[in-house]
Formats: C-alpha cells, structure tokens, sequence
C-alpha cells in the first residue's frame, strides 16, 4: 500500500471509529508506522468528516514534522514513545470509547472473558493508572501495561489499541468495548463476571484455521 493510500485508510478508520461508537467528534487519533519509520499521525482538532490526506503529518520517531502544514495529534509524543519501543507494531488507534472508560473506574484488569478477546483482543486487558493526555508518559504507561494484548485501557481517558495494521487495532478496539460491555452488564445485574479458564482459551487459540475466507491458489 503506497503512503497515499495508507493515508485515505487513517481518514477512513477514524470514521469508522465513530461510527463503532469509539469516539465522539474531533476525538482519538490515529497513526501508522511507514517502512522509513517515520509516523503518519492525524492532526490536532480537525473534524474526520472533512480531513483530506493533505491533512496527516508525518513525523520522524523524534517527533520533527517531515510533511504536514497542520500540527499532529496532541498525544504524538505518547504514540512516537509506543512505536519506538514496541517495534512489531505498525498502527495505533486511541479512542474514549465509553464502556472501557467506564470499566476503568471501577476495576483495573479485564479477563478473557469472550472468545472475541481471545480471537481479536489477544490476551487480558489492563487498565494503565491515570495520567494527563497528551503526555509522554501516556505511552510509557501503555506499553509497561501492554502484556500480550493488543489494547491498553486508559484509566478515566479511554483506550489504545495496536497490531500489524490498522484493521487489527480496529478490531482489537471494537471487541474490547464489546467485552467491556458485558462486563459491566453482567455487573451491573448483580453478578460476578467469570474469565474464560486457560485450557478454554488455548483450545479457542486452535480455532483460527476455521474463520474467515480460504485463500484461492
Ligand atoms: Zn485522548
């Protein structure tokens, strides 16, 4: 995918993060590591309905603006911090996405509990302790509470979620929204949630030759 391309599919993923419910107006961001390292990063407080691939920056790992006439993304610094010490990942999203933020107010670990967070979520989520937005330390605290995941809940703010591609982080936002969901309605009835048992989750790991389309020859 050439790096216009990939830039129309940042615009076209942050609208469906609004769509999904993830985020509410100018909110969240997204980013998306080139092959150079350089970081291609949304801006700051521009509406996603009407942002064109003019638009995005792109930054190098220590934050100069290489192409770009608008200012990235506030949280930049927190995202530049992931890229470089996460060097598998090649796209983040951070969202408010409401459910996860309010399961952060009251717990601060999230179990398999669903075969989706096994599939798409890729381990437990943990809920990095509270600090300011658009801080370095925002992205130190996910990637210290990252374990195997592919999402980081972050207390009182809301969400990073990452993986190979854009969809991946997508995804792995969706589900874990998904499963915060029904956490909080199963605790909202009055229940205890239960957490899916290791042998549950490893003979879910051996189900993925079964999902999605065979490839043609
Ligand atoms: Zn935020």
């Amino acid at each position: 995918m050439n790096q216009y391309m990939l830039r129309e599919e940042i615009i076209r993923c942050a609208k469906r993060m609004e769509e999904y419910g993830l985020i509410r107006l100018t909110g969240g961001n997204v980013s998306v590591r080139l092959p150079d390292d350089s970081v291609l990063v949304t801006p700051s407080a521009v509406d996603y309905r009407t942002m064109n691939t003019a638009d995005i920056v792109r930054l190098s790992m220590d934050g100069t603006v290489l192409e770009g006439k608008l200012r990235p993304s506030s949280d930049y610094r927190a995202l530049l911090y992931m890229y470089r010490h996460m060097p598998e990942v090649r796209a983040v999203i951070h969202t408010h996405q409401p459910m996860a933020v309010a399961f952060s107010l009251i717990t601060d670990q999230l179990p398999q509990i669903t075969t989706t967070m096994v599939d798409e979520v890729c381990g437990e989520v943990s809920v990095a302790p509270f600090t300011v937005s658009s801080d370095e330390g925002m992205g130190r605290l996910a990637v210290e509470s990252a374990g195997d995941a592919q999402a980081v809940i972050l207390k009182q703010h809301g969400v990073l979620a990452f993986g190979d591609d854009l969809e991946e982080a997508l995804s792995a936002a969706v589900y874990l929204e998904e499963s915060c969901r029904i956490y909080l309605m199963v605790r909202s009835a009055g229940f205890s949630v239960p957490a899916l048992t290791s042998e549950q989750i490893e003979a879910e790991n051996n189900t993925g030759e079964f999902y999605g389309q065979q490839q043609e020859e």
